[in-house]
């Protein structure tokens, strides 16, 4: 018997052994895992499969969660007394070690075991860089195919720990993060193995929603508030889904913790819309030429979750959320802020939840003694190079234009030379 089902957000029907779907009457709308228990439990096993809502059922690999911890440097800096922070990155001091040094690496820990389970034999991945590390390491691990799309701007931010040519990695050469996934999604139906889904993956979702996992565990609450920088959305979903859980179990607290959501301007599709009380993206705020101008490529999304039903409009209406917009200098002026009151490094994007704290303590929208969770989504990348070797990516570089029967031919070549 399995101890979750997964449920549409809108009509309420139950569906078993899907993977990666919408409902079948409901194409509009996200799909949420029910767990049969309403009350959290830690004691499943170790690491992140301590906690008894993910969607797996016999976890192979050893994974830790991120280290959630009360602030002493920033929070005196911003005079707050009760600031946590959930940092998923490389930190062996404070006794945390997420070697691929983002979130991402509880998503694809949950993502794959899902996979297995649901009998799915290998998955392509559309990345921004962070994914494509998180996925090329674990699945090297469990011994999984995985194939990778990354935009060719992005490969700066690639590295693993493998040397590449152990995981077949396509850089498109000619386009962006939005034109990998597209790319990614013609891989998948060339090859006829699944795309790894996005946002519409409830083992996706579950698996950043450890965040809040591991926060409640540490905290024993649900935040006031949650501090975040979103690129697809998806993390921020998925703490609205696991705190939903919370308030359902009744032993955390009553209240959603409020979202406070932050992009990287000049490309900040979802701050003008939420601005406007619109569920729709404007076409002018989603322009490619945006992209180049931006500080951290991984927030860099143009199809984000936020129409959709059960998505960020939807998270953001029902936390009385908010969106912060954040320039490139104030980044990297929060970097260098966290840097020094914390003692680890961040990665931009992380960087870009902290300006947001900043905004927010200074406009008096949070509180000096409210409980207060800051997602830092990466760090210790830095501290990490000290310690390990680590190889740049060699990709196949493709155009956004290849076809899939290009796409065929270009595989067996690959795996020819290979
Ligand atoms: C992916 C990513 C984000 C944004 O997460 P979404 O779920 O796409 O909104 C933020 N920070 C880092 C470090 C990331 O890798
Ligand atoms: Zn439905």
């Amino acid at each position: 018997m399995s101890h979750f089902k997964i449920k549409c957000r809108n009509c309420g029907k139950e569906l078993k052994d899907v993977y990666c779907a919408f409902c079948e009457h409901c194409s509009g709308s996200l799909l949420v895992t029910n767990y049969n228990e309403k009350h959290f439990r830690e004691d499943c096993g170790e690491g992140i499969w301590r906690f008894n809502w993910l969607p797996v059922h016999s976890p192979k690999l050893r994974q830790p969660g991120p280290l959630v911890y009360r602030s002493e440097g920033l929070s005196s800096y911003l005079g707050l007394e009760n600031l946590n922070i959930a940092f998923s990155g490389y930190w062996p001091e404070r006794g945390v070690e997420i070697g691929t040094c983002t979130f991402k690496e509880f998503e694809a820990a949950v993502v794959l075991h899902n996979a297995v389970e649901n009998g799915i034999n290998g998955l392509v991945v559309a990345s921004a860089g962070n994914t494509a590390r998180a996925f090329s390491h674990l699945s090297s691990i469990l011994g999984y195919p995985v194939l990778i799309v990354v935009p060719r701007m992005c490969l700066m931010d690639m590295w693993y720990f493998e040397p590449s040519s152990a995981i077949p990695t396509f850089a498109v050469s000619d386009g962006d993060y939005s034109d990998s996934i597209d790319v990614a999604k013609r891989f998948s139906s060339a090859l006829s193995m699944p795309f790894e889904g996005g946002v519409k993956n409830i083992a996706k979702r579950d698996g950043l929603g450890i965040v809040l996992l591991e926060a409640v565990s540490s905290m024993g609450i649900l935040p006031a508030h949650y501090f975040q920088a979103v690129g697809s959305g998806t993390g921020a979903i998925a703490v609205w889904e696991m705190a939903e859980r919370f308030v359902n179990d009744g032993r955390y607290g009553s209240e959603l913790p409020v979202l406070h959501l932050a992009q990287n301007l000049p490309f900040g599709p979802m701050v003008n819309a939420w601005k406007k009380g619109s569920r729709e993206l404007s076409p002018e705020d989603l322009r490619p030429e945006l992209l180049s101008l931006l500080s951290t490529r991984v927030l860099s999304n143009r199809y984000p979750a936020y129409s959709v039903n059960g998505g960020v409009f939807d998270a953001l209406t029902a936390t009385r959320g908010r969106m912060y917009g954040i320039e490139n200098q104030s980044i990297s002026d929060a970097v260098r802020i966290f840097e020094e009151r914390e003692g680890i490094d961040i990665v931009p994007a992380a960087g870009v939840a902290v300006a947001a704290l900043i905004k927010a303590v200074s406009a008096g929208t949070v509180s000096c003694n409210d409980a207060i969770l800051l997602n830092i989504t990466g760090g210790g990348e830095k501290r990490l190079k000290r310690d390990r070797e680590t190889y740049m990516v060699e990709p196949v570089l493709i155009s956004k234009k290849i076809t899939e029967t290009e796409i065929r031919q270009l595989l067996c070549e690959v795996r020819k030379t290979s």
